[in-house]
Protein backbone atom coordinates (compact mmCIF):
# COMPACT_ATOMS: atom_id res chain seq x y z
CA UNK A 1 0.00 0.00 0.00
CA UNK A 2 0.95 3.92 -0.83
CA UNK A 3 1.95 5.99 2.26
CA UNK A 4 -0.97 7.97 1.51
CA UNK A 5 -3.38 5.20 1.55
CA UNK A 6 -2.00 3.73 4.86
CA UNK A 7 -2.19 7.68 6.65
CA UNK A 8 -5.67 7.95 5.57
CA UNK A 9 -6.68 3.99 6.42
CA UNK A 10 -4.99 4.99 9.50
CA UNK A 11 -7.65 8.42 9.83
CA UNK A 12 -10.78 6.26 9.10
CA UNK A 13 -9.74 3.43 11.61
CA UNK A 14 -9.16 6.42 14.52
CA UNK A 15 -12.62 7.77 13.46
CA UNK A 16 -14.35 4.28 14.15
CA UNK A 17 -12.20 4.18 17.47
CA UNK A 18 -13.74 6.90 18.83
CA UNK A 19 -16.93 6.54 17.26
CA UNK A 20 -16.80 3.25 18.83
CA UNK A 21 -15.51 4.02 22.64
CA UNK A 22 -18.54 5.04 23.84
CA UNK A 23 -20.98 1.97 22.90
CA UNK A 24 -18.48 -0.97 23.51
CA UNK A 25 -18.15 0.11 27.13
CA UNK A 26 -21.70 0.30 27.92
CA UNK A 27 -23.16 -2.32 30.22
CA UNK A 28 -25.85 -3.57 27.57
CA UNK A 29 -22.70 -4.52 25.28
CA UNK A 30 -21.05 -5.64 28.21
CA UNK A 31 -24.10 -8.15 28.52
CA UNK A 32 -24.22 -8.87 24.84
CA UNK A 33 -20.70 -9.76 24.50
CA UNK A 34 -20.72 -12.53 27.03
CA UNK A 35 -23.96 -13.62 25.50
CA UNK A 36 -22.18 -13.94 21.84
CA UNK A 37 -19.16 -15.64 23.62
CA UNK A 38 -21.71 -18.04 25.19
CA UNK A 39 -23.59 -18.60 21.60
CA UNK A 40 -20.27 -19.01 19.65
CA UNK A 41 -18.65 -21.77 22.22
CA UNK A 42 -21.99 -23.73 22.26
CA UNK A 43 -22.02 -23.73 18.79
CA UNK A 44 -18.53 -24.92 18.36
CA UNK A 45 -19.27 -28.01 20.39
CA UNK A 46 -22.45 -28.77 18.66
CA UNK A 47 -21.75 -27.79 15.22
CA UNK A 48 -22.61 -31.49 14.13
CA UNK A 49 -26.13 -31.49 15.77
CA UNK A 50 -26.40 -27.60 14.23
CA UNK A 51 -25.62 -28.39 10.64
CA UNK A 52 -28.18 -31.27 10.34
CA UNK A 53 -30.72 -29.22 11.80
CA UNK A 54 -30.23 -26.28 9.33
CA UNK A 55 -30.26 -28.32 6.42
CA UNK A 56 -33.79 -30.06 8.01
CA UNK A 57 -35.06 -26.11 8.54
CA UNK A 58 -33.67 -25.30 5.20
CA UNK A 59 -35.51 -27.86 3.50
CA UNK A 60 -38.71 -26.98 5.36
CA UNK A 61 -38.75 -23.66 4.20
CA UNK A 62 -37.80 -24.02 0.24
CA UNK A 63 -34.84 -23.42 0.42
CA UNK A 64 -32.13 -25.30 -1.64
CA UNK A 65 -29.06 -26.27 0.53
CA UNK A 66 -25.75 -27.39 -0.62
CA UNK A 67 -22.36 -28.40 1.17
CA UNK A 68 -19.12 -27.74 -0.40
CA UNK A 69 -16.07 -29.38 0.88
CA UNK A 70 -13.83 -27.28 -1.05
CA UNK A 71 -13.60 -23.68 -2.78
CA UNK A 72 -13.46 -25.37 -5.87
CA UNK A 73 -16.50 -27.47 -5.25
CA UNK A 74 -18.21 -23.96 -4.33
CA UNK A 75 -17.46 -22.58 -7.25
CA UNK A 76 -18.76 -25.39 -9.26
CA UNK A 77 -21.84 -25.44 -7.75
CA UNK A 78 -22.21 -21.87 -8.54
CA UNK A 79 -21.27 -22.24 -12.27
CA UNK A 80 -23.95 -24.97 -12.40
CA UNK A 81 -26.09 -22.14 -11.26
CA UNK A 82 -25.30 -19.77 -13.51
CA UNK A 83 -25.48 -21.75 -16.33
CA UNK A 84 -29.04 -22.50 -15.24
CA UNK A 85 -29.68 -19.04 -15.69
CA UNK A 86 -28.24 -18.04 -18.48
CA UNK A 87 -26.58 -15.21 -16.60
CA UNK A 88 -23.93 -12.49 -17.82
CA UNK A 89 -23.90 -10.69 -15.05
CA UNK A 90 -24.93 -10.72 -11.75
CA UNK A 91 -25.27 -8.94 -8.59
CA UNK A 92 -23.11 -9.31 -6.02
CA UNK A 93 -23.15 -8.27 -1.67
CA UNK A 94 -19.97 -7.89 0.15
CA UNK A 95 -19.10 -11.00 0.94
CA UNK A 96 -15.24 -12.15 3.13
CA UNK A 97 -16.38 -15.78 2.03
CA UNK A 98 -17.26 -14.94 -1.53
CA UNK A 99 -13.69 -13.45 -1.42
CA UNK A 100 -12.05 -16.25 0.34
CA UNK A 101 -13.27 -19.03 -2.69
CA UNK A 102 -12.19 -16.03 -5.17
CA UNK A 103 -15.46 -15.92 -7.09
CA UNK A 104 -14.32 -13.15 -9.08
CA UNK A 105 -11.34 -13.76 -10.43
CA UNK A 106 -13.14 -17.15 -11.77
CA UNK A 107 -16.31 -16.10 -13.18
CA UNK A 108 -16.07 -14.96 -16.39
CA UNK A 109 -19.33 -12.82 -16.40
CA UNK A 110 -19.50 -9.47 -15.52
CA UNK A 111 -19.94 -9.24 -11.65
CA UNK A 112 -21.05 -5.93 -10.10
CA UNK A 113 -20.41 -5.26 -6.81
CA UNK A 114 -23.41 -3.53 -5.24
CA UNK A 115 -21.72 -1.90 -1.78
CA UNK A 116 -20.28 0.99 -2.73
CA UNK A 117 -16.88 0.40 -1.80
CA UNK A 118 -16.20 -2.38 -3.13
CA UNK A 119 -17.46 -1.02 -6.12
CA UNK A 120 -14.80 1.48 -6.27
CA UNK A 121 -12.30 -1.14 -5.70
CA UNK A 122 -13.68 -2.98 -8.79
CA UNK A 123 -13.29 0.23 -10.61
CA UNK A 124 -9.48 0.81 -9.47
CA UNK A 125 -8.92 -2.82 -10.47
CA UNK A 126 -5.28 -2.79 -9.77
CA UNK A 127 -4.18 -2.91 -6.17
CA UNK A 128 -7.58 -3.82 -5.04
CA UNK A 129 -7.91 -4.99 -2.19
CA UNK A 130 -9.98 -4.24 0.64
CA UNK A 131 -8.23 -3.16 3.99
CA UNK A 132 -11.36 -3.65 6.04
CA UNK A 133 -14.03 -6.08 6.46
CA UNK A 134 -17.01 -3.40 6.56
CA UNK A 135 -14.94 -0.55 4.99
CA UNK A 136 -13.19 -2.18 2.22
CA UNK A 137 -12.13 1.49 0.76
CA UNK A 138 -10.85 3.11 4.09
CA UNK A 139 -7.76 3.58 2.71
CA UNK A 140 -9.15 5.53 -0.52
CA UNK A 141 -9.12 9.94 0.28
CA UNK A 142 -12.49 11.56 -2.17
CA UNK A 143 -9.61 12.75 -4.56
CA UNK A 144 -8.32 9.11 -5.04
CA UNK A 145 -12.01 8.21 -5.56
CA UNK A 146 -12.93 10.54 -7.76
CA UNK A 147 -10.43 10.36 -9.99
CA UNK A 148 -10.89 6.62 -9.90
CA UNK A 149 -14.62 6.99 -10.95
CA UNK A 150 -14.32 9.36 -13.56
CA UNK A 151 -11.73 7.36 -15.72
CA UNK A 152 -14.08 3.94 -15.15
CA UNK A 153 -17.29 5.26 -15.68
CA UNK A 154 -15.96 7.93 -18.21
CA UNK A 155 -18.02 10.61 -16.56
CA UNK A 156 -16.96 14.25 -14.75
CA UNK A 157 -17.89 14.48 -10.93
CA UNK A 158 -16.36 16.79 -8.59
CA UNK A 159 -14.64 15.32 -5.08
CA UNK A 160 -18.15 15.50 -3.71
CA UNK A 161 -19.12 12.25 -2.03
CA UNK A 162 -23.13 12.99 -3.20
CA UNK A 163 -22.03 13.08 -7.30
CA UNK A 164 -19.33 9.77 -6.33
CA UNK A 165 -22.32 8.00 -4.63
CA UNK A 166 -24.78 8.86 -7.25
CA UNK A 167 -22.78 8.21 -10.33
CA UNK A 168 -21.82 4.78 -9.01
CA UNK A 169 -25.32 3.85 -8.33
CA UNK A 170 -26.46 4.83 -11.43
CA UNK A 171 -24.19 2.80 -13.09
CA UNK A 172 -24.36 -0.18 -11.47
CA UNK A 173 -28.65 -0.11 -11.46
CA UNK A 174 -28.25 0.02 -15.21
CA UNK A 175 -25.95 -2.95 -15.50
CA UNK A 176 -27.93 -4.94 -12.90
CA UNK A 177 -31.48 -3.72 -14.81
CA UNK A 178 -31.51 -7.44 -16.76
CA UNK A 179 -29.62 -9.91 -14.11
CA UNK A 180 -31.45 -12.60 -12.78
CA UNK A 181 -28.72 -13.67 -10.28
CA UNK A 182 -27.86 -12.25 -6.87
CA UNK A 183 -25.06 -13.54 -4.94
CA UNK A 184 -24.57 -12.70 -1.35
CA UNK A 185 -22.58 -13.88 1.92
CA UNK A 186 -24.32 -13.92 5.45
CA UNK A 187 -23.67 -13.10 8.80
CA UNK A 188 -25.30 -15.90 10.64
CA UNK A 189 -27.53 -18.32 10.06
CA UNK A 190 -30.07 -20.08 12.37
CA UNK A 191 -30.16 -23.49 12.90
CA UNK A 192 -33.27 -23.61 14.34
CA UNK A 193 -35.70 -21.27 12.08
CA UNK A 194 -33.87 -22.20 8.76
CA UNK A 195 -33.08 -18.40 8.28
CA UNK A 196 -30.22 -16.51 7.09
CA UNK A 197 -29.27 -12.97 8.81
CA UNK A 198 -27.28 -10.15 6.74
CA UNK A 199 -26.39 -6.49 7.49
CA UNK A 200 -26.27 -3.72 5.29
CA UNK A 201 -26.22 0.03 5.15
CA UNK A 202 -26.61 0.72 1.82
CA UNK A 203 -29.58 -1.61 1.15
CA UNK A 204 -27.88 -3.24 -1.71
CA UNK A 205 -28.54 -6.56 -0.32
CA UNK A 206 -32.32 -6.05 -0.95
CA UNK A 207 -31.24 -5.72 -4.74
CA UNK A 208 -29.90 -8.93 -4.54
CA UNK A 209 -31.86 -11.13 -3.02
CA UNK A 210 -35.04 -9.69 -5.66
CA UNK A 211 -33.16 -11.43 -8.37
CA UNK A 212 -34.64 -14.52 -9.52
CA UNK A 213 -31.79 -16.78 -7.83
CA UNK A 214 -30.29 -15.61 -4.58
CA UNK A 215 -27.28 -17.88 -4.24
CA UNK A 216 -25.66 -17.29 -1.05
CA UNK A 217 -22.59 -18.77 0.33
CA UNK A 218 -21.13 -18.84 3.87
CA UNK A 219 -18.76 -20.54 6.13
CA UNK A 220 -20.48 -23.33 8.17
CA UNK A 221 -18.78 -21.83 11.61
CA UNK A 222 -21.66 -18.93 10.63
CA UNK A 223 -24.66 -21.59 11.95
CA UNK A 224 -25.53 -20.77 15.45
CA UNK A 225 -28.63 -22.07 17.27
CA UNK A 226 -31.62 -19.54 17.02
CA UNK A 227 -32.39 -16.20 15.32
CA UNK A 228 -31.97 -14.44 18.82
CA UNK A 229 -28.83 -15.73 18.98
CA UNK A 230 -27.80 -14.53 14.87
CA UNK A 231 -29.20 -11.30 16.01
CA UNK A 232 -26.98 -11.42 19.27
CA UNK A 233 -23.80 -11.84 16.45
CA UNK A 234 -24.62 -9.24 14.08
CA UNK A 235 -25.81 -6.85 16.24
CA UNK A 236 -22.50 -7.27 17.84
CA UNK A 237 -20.49 -6.97 14.80
CA UNK A 238 -22.40 -3.83 13.96
CA UNK A 239 -21.18 -2.10 17.35
CA UNK A 240 -17.36 -2.88 16.77
CA UNK A 241 -17.23 -2.83 13.05
CA UNK A 242 -19.11 0.54 12.73
CA UNK A 243 -19.46 2.24 16.02
CA UNK A 244 -23.74 2.36 15.90
CA UNK A 245 -25.94 0.35 17.66
CA UNK A 246 -27.68 -0.89 14.42
CA UNK A 247 -27.08 -0.70 10.46
CA UNK A 248 -29.85 0.70 8.61
CA UNK A 249 -31.35 -2.74 7.11
CA UNK A 250 -31.05 -6.08 8.65
CA UNK A 251 -32.46 -8.57 5.90
CA UNK A 252 -33.78 -12.30 7.32
CA UNK A 253 -34.36 -14.63 4.41
CA UNK A 254 -36.12 -17.88 5.26
CA UNK A 255 -36.95 -18.83 2.12
CA UNK A 256 -38.11 -17.94 -1.28
CA UNK A 257 -40.49 -15.11 -2.14
CA UNK A 258 -44.47 -16.39 -2.24
CA UNK A 259 -47.72 -15.94 -2.58
CA UNK A 260 -51.19 -17.80 -1.94
CA UNK A 261 -53.08 -14.73 -2.47
CA UNK A 262 -55.06 -16.11 -5.48
CA UNK A 263 -57.67 -18.74 -4.27
CA UNK A 264 -54.65 -20.27 -2.08
CA UNK A 265 -52.92 -21.44 -4.55
CA UNK A 266 -48.93 -21.41 -3.43
CA UNK A 267 -46.61 -19.46 -6.16
CA UNK A 268 -43.14 -18.20 -6.24
CA UNK A 269 -41.25 -15.41 -7.23
CA UNK A 270 -43.73 -12.04 -6.75
CA UNK A 271 -41.07 -9.82 -5.51
CA UNK A 272 -37.93 -11.76 -4.45
CA UNK A 273 -36.45 -14.80 -5.45
CA UNK A 274 -38.08 -17.78 -7.14
CA UNK A 275 -35.04 -19.97 -5.62
CA UNK A 276 -32.47 -19.57 -2.86
CA UNK A 277 -29.68 -21.62 -2.62
CA UNK A 278 -27.41 -21.82 0.26
CA UNK A 279 -23.81 -23.02 -0.08
CA UNK A 280 -22.67 -23.78 3.41
CA UNK A 281 -19.02 -24.12 2.78
CA UNK A 282 -16.15 -25.77 5.00
CA UNK A 283 -12.81 -24.70 3.38
CA UNK A 284 -10.86 -25.97 6.41
CA UNK A 285 -13.11 -24.84 8.75
CA UNK A 286 -13.91 -28.47 10.44
CA UNK A 287 -9.71 -28.51 10.54
CA UNK A 288 -9.12 -24.92 12.19
CA UNK A 289 -9.12 -24.21 15.89
CA UNK A 290 -11.62 -23.79 18.10
CA UNK A 291 -11.19 -19.93 18.93
CA UNK A 292 -10.29 -19.05 14.98
CA UNK A 293 -13.94 -19.70 14.31
CA UNK A 294 -15.47 -17.60 17.35
CA UNK A 295 -14.86 -14.83 15.06
CA UNK A 296 -17.45 -11.96 13.46
CA UNK A 297 -15.89 -10.28 11.61
CA UNK A 298 -16.46 -6.75 12.74
CA UNK A 299 -12.56 -6.26 12.02
CA UNK A 300 -11.74 -4.24 15.07
CA UNK A 301 -8.57 -6.61 15.30
CA UNK A 302 -7.10 -4.98 12.23
CA UNK A 303 -8.02 -1.31 14.08
CA UNK A 304 -5.60 -1.83 16.96
CA UNK A 305 -2.92 -4.02 15.19
CA UNK A 306 0.37 -1.92 15.07
CA UNK A 307 1.67 -3.73 12.18
CA UNK A 308 -1.70 -3.98 10.40
CA UNK A 309 -1.29 0.05 10.69
CA UNK A 310 2.03 0.18 9.95
CA UNK A 311 1.83 -2.05 6.52
CA UNK A 312 -2.16 -2.48 6.03
CA UNK A 313 -3.34 -5.34 3.91
CA UNK A 314 -0.23 -7.37 2.97
CA UNK A 315 -0.84 -8.85 6.66
CA UNK A 316 -3.45 -11.09 5.96
CA UNK A 317 -4.96 -13.66 3.62
CA UNK A 318 -7.14 -12.83 1.26
CA UNK A 319 -9.96 -10.65 2.61
CA UNK A 320 -9.11 -12.10 6.03
CA UNK A 321 -6.97 -9.26 7.15
CA UNK A 322 -4.24 -9.64 10.14
CA UNK A 323 -3.32 -11.95 12.08
CA UNK A 324 -6.18 -13.78 12.35
CA UNK A 325 -6.37 -13.36 8.54
CA UNK A 326 -3.17 -15.43 9.22
CA UNK A 327 -4.14 -17.98 10.92
CA UNK A 328 -7.52 -18.83 9.17
CA UNK A 329 -4.96 -19.49 5.96
CA UNK A 330 -3.11 -22.36 7.20
CA UNK A 331 -6.52 -24.24 7.38
CA UNK A 332 -7.79 -22.51 4.45
CA UNK A 333 -4.80 -23.24 2.15
CA UNK A 334 -1.68 -24.60 3.93
CA UNK A 335 1.46 -23.86 6.14
CA UNK A 336 3.54 -22.07 3.16
CA UNK A 337 0.22 -19.84 2.48
CA UNK A 338 0.19 -18.81 6.23
CA UNK A 339 4.15 -18.37 6.47
CA UNK A 340 3.44 -16.27 3.12
CA UNK A 341 0.56 -14.25 4.60
CA UNK A 342 2.57 -12.87 7.33
CA UNK A 343 3.12 -15.47 10.13
CA UNK A 344 6.26 -13.72 11.50
CA UNK A 345 4.85 -9.89 10.98
CA UNK A 346 2.97 -10.49 14.22
CA UNK A 347 4.98 -8.70 16.97
CA UNK A 348 2.86 -10.96 19.83
CA UNK A 349 1.58 -7.90 21.20
CA UNK A 350 -1.96 -9.30 21.94
CA UNK A 351 -3.60 -5.80 21.16
CA UNK A 352 -5.85 -8.03 18.97
CA UNK A 353 -6.73 -10.67 21.82
CA UNK A 354 -7.60 -7.64 24.20
CA UNK A 355 -9.92 -5.63 21.42
CA UNK A 356 -11.75 -8.94 20.34
CA UNK A 357 -14.76 -9.10 21.88
CA UNK A 358 -15.03 -12.88 21.75
CA UNK A 359 -11.13 -12.71 22.68
CA UNK A 360 -9.73 -14.46 19.97
CA UNK A 361 -6.10 -14.98 21.54
CA UNK A 362 -4.54 -14.31 18.05
CA UNK A 363 -1.09 -14.06 19.25
CA UNK A 364 -1.18 -16.87 21.21
CA UNK A 365 -2.50 -18.89 18.12
CA UNK A 366 0.41 -17.21 16.11
CA UNK A 367 3.13 -18.41 18.54
CA UNK A 368 2.14 -21.68 18.31
CA UNK A 369 1.71 -22.11 14.83
CA UNK A 370 5.28 -20.26 14.11
CA UNK A 371 6.79 -23.59 16.09
CA UNK A 372 4.76 -25.67 13.63
CA UNK A 373 5.72 -23.95 10.43
CA UNK A 374 9.31 -23.94 11.74
CA UNK A 375 8.88 -28.26 11.87
CA UNK A 376 7.74 -28.44 8.10
CA UNK A 377 10.51 -25.92 7.17
CA UNK A 378 8.66 -22.48 6.92
CA UNK A 379 10.52 -20.33 8.50
CA UNK A 380 12.55 -16.78 8.53
CA UNK A 381 16.36 -17.53 6.28
CA UNK A 382 17.86 -15.44 9.54
CA UNK A 383 16.39 -17.51 12.09
CA UNK A 384 17.37 -20.64 10.35
CA UNK A 385 20.66 -18.42 10.40
CA UNK A 386 21.21 -18.10 13.46
CA UNK A 387 20.32 -21.82 14.41
CA UNK A 388 23.00 -22.79 12.05
CA UNK A 389 25.55 -20.65 14.15
CA UNK A 390 24.71 -21.98 17.65
CA UNK A 391 24.08 -25.89 16.11
CA UNK A 392 28.06 -25.29 14.39
CA UNK A 393 29.49 -22.51 16.68
CA UNK A 394 27.90 -22.69 19.76
CA UNK A 395 26.77 -18.84 19.46
CA UNK A 396 24.27 -17.08 17.26
CA UNK A 397 26.84 -15.40 15.19
S1 LIG B 1 -0.57 -9.83 18.38
FE1 LIG B 1 0.05 -9.65 16.23
S2 LIG B 1 -1.90 -9.66 15.09
FE2 LIG B 1 -2.40 -9.19 17.24
S3 LIG B 1 -2.40 -6.92 17.38
FE3 LIG B 1 -0.32 -7.61 17.96
S4 LIG B 1 0.83 -7.55 16.03
FE4 LIG B 1 -1.36 -7.49 15.47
Amino acid sequence: MKKSELETMRKSFDTVKSRSNSIKDSESTKRLTKRVQEIKKYSFENKDELFNQVIDSFKRNGIEVEFAKTSQDALDIIDGLIDEYDAEVIAKAKSNTLGEINLKNHLKIDVVETDLGDRILQLKKTDNKPVHPTGPASHLNIEDITGIVNESLDVNVNPDAQEIMRAVRADVLKRLENARVGISGANAIASEEGSLVMVHNEGNISIVSLKDLHIIVAGIDKIVPTLEDAISIVKLETIFATGSYVTSYMNVISGPSKTADIEKKLIKNMYGAERVVVILLDNGRSEAIEECLYCIGCGNCIVHCPVYNAVGNEFGFNNYLGGRGVAMSKFIEDDETCFNSGLYMCTLCGLCTLNCPLSIPTNEILENMRKLSTDVGFYPRAHGKIKDNVSKNDSPY
